[in-house]
């Protein structure tokens, strides 16, 4: 640790206590502070942020290795990229044909300059994907949500919403300005409490924010019991589909697909980010509301348009998807067997999609166990606090269709060697 630093050295720094001490810092001595805990945790190898990577997102990758100053091969296992879309080559040649048509880049938003032929044809196919009437497409998945929350809600409307919900979905409340209530995670007799008391209450327009898979946790809202619901109350129903979007359904064409509720969502979010493996997010909806949406969301409005190149990809991803259906079988098969692979070895896993997390005891040293993990070449992404509370420390496996049977074992196997059996724990640095 460093001496002679703004707040002084020989404390205990971690990121709970610069969060939680209500102590008050100068802004300098902030940023030194906390420079001090990513430096601290660095030396002691356990900051498992920003690792470089040196080839296309696969099963397996190059990732850079500060030991030896060289790239070396790693089992990926924290890539969203679930059907394997990120290095196929018919996907690559598309979007080498749209370099050569459109060029780079636009170089504005999509109201003015930024709306190629491209866009249009991608708009139509992901809401006939969604089987909706319209839809838009936004920067990232984030600027989707930030902007359909804030530019549907006004400062008169309720919005309803899982605990569990992104941060993207809270953030677009905050810049709403509109009265929001959380209900525990996939409770329906508290969220229909909520409603009671909103509709008694409340005049204005009332939404329901909910999440096709949830994404720190694999598991689904039950949209069919939400649907209904927001149906008798009343209520707009919004689905963050981030993570069920060309993997949940019958053929994959998302949650609302998976529970019958095609047709009976108003606002489907979802992003290009995970199945689509590249950047970009969209909004499917009535016509209407994508109309309006156009001009009222400012994470639209005020930013440039998403390149071609990124809409190629997509493009061509949904042509692999409805050629290579074979894909979507494939990750179906290693989640089962992922599932049995881990609970063999003594984990206790849930939920029934690409996302299992692996529950870490609090007294475990997270940290320390990713780079154990990472010296096994396995790269695997821990989440921690903030993003979840203190006693939710996870591992968080993301599964892709191309993982062999052999990468699944060799997971289970290293989880099994870094682990410390309850009772041995130490404490985090
Ligand atoms: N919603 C959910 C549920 C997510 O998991 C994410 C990404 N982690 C987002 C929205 C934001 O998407 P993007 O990363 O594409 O901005």
């Amino acid at each position: 640790m460093k001496e002679d630093t703004a707040c002084g050295g020989g404390e205990n720094f971690d990121l709970h206590s610069i969060m939680e001490s209500g102590r008050r810092f100068s802004f300098k001595e902030k940023m030194a502070y906390f420079r001090q805990i990513t430096d601290q945790l660095d030396e002691h190898h356990q900051l498992m942020y920003m690792r470089m990577i040196g080839s296309a997102a696969d099963r397996e990758v190059l990732v850079y290795d500060e030991e030896t100053g060289r790239m070396r091969p790693m089992l990926m296992f924290g890539s969203n990229n679930y059907l394997g879309l990120a290095n196929h080559p018919y996907i690559k040649e598309q979007v080498k044909k749209a370099a050569q048509q459109f060029g780079t880049g636009i170089g504005g938003p999509p109201l003015l300059n930024g709306y190629t032929s491209l866009h249009r044809r991608l708009e139509e196919r992901l809401a006939e994907l969604k089987k909706t009437e319209s839809a838009m497409i936004f920067a990232s998945g984030y600027a989707a949500n930030l902007g359909l929350v804030s530019g549907l809600a006004d400062k008169d409307a309720i919005l309803i919403y899982d605990a569990y919900s992104h941060a993207s979905f809270t953030d677009g409340i905050k810049l709403s300005g509109a009265k929001s209530f959380r209900f525990p995670h996939n409770s329906m007799p508290a969220l229909e409490e909520k409603l009671r008391i909103a509709r008694l209450t409340n005049h204005g327009d009332i939404f329901v924010g909910v999440e096709g898979i949830y994404s720190m946790d694999g598991d689904a809202a039950p949209l069919d019991e939400t649907a209904a619901i927001c149906e008798k109350y009343g209520a707009i129903l919004l689905v963050d589909d981030a993570h069920g979007t060309g993997v949940a359904g019958k053929t994959g064409r998302g949650s609302e697909e998976a529970f019958g509720v095609e047709g009976k969502v108003d606002v489907i979010m979802g992003t290009f980010s995970k199945t689509f493996a590249v950047t970009g997010g969209f909004v499917a909806a009535s016509a209407d509301i994508i109309n309006y949406l156009r001009f009222y969301a400012r994470s639209y409005m005020f930013s440039a348009t998403v390149s071609p190149l990124i809409i190629a990809a997509v493009d061509a991803a949904l042509d692999v998807m409805q050629r290579e259906p074979e894909r979507l079988e494939q990750l179906r098969q290693n989640i089962v067997y992922a599932h049995a692979c881990l609970e063999r070895s003594g984990f206790t896993v849930s939920g029934n999609s690409a996302i299992i997390p692996i529950p870490v005891p609090q007294n475990m040293n997270i940290r320390k166990a990713a780079y154990d993990l990472h010296r096994m070449g396995i790269f695997l992404n821990s989440i921690e606090y903030p993003a979840v509370p203190l006693s939710g420390q996870r591992f968080r496996v993301s599964l892709m269709a191309t993982h062999t049977r052999g990468d699944i074992d060799r997971l289970a196997e290293a989880l099994a060697e870094v682990w410390i059996p309850a009772g041995e724990h130490e404490h985090a640095v």
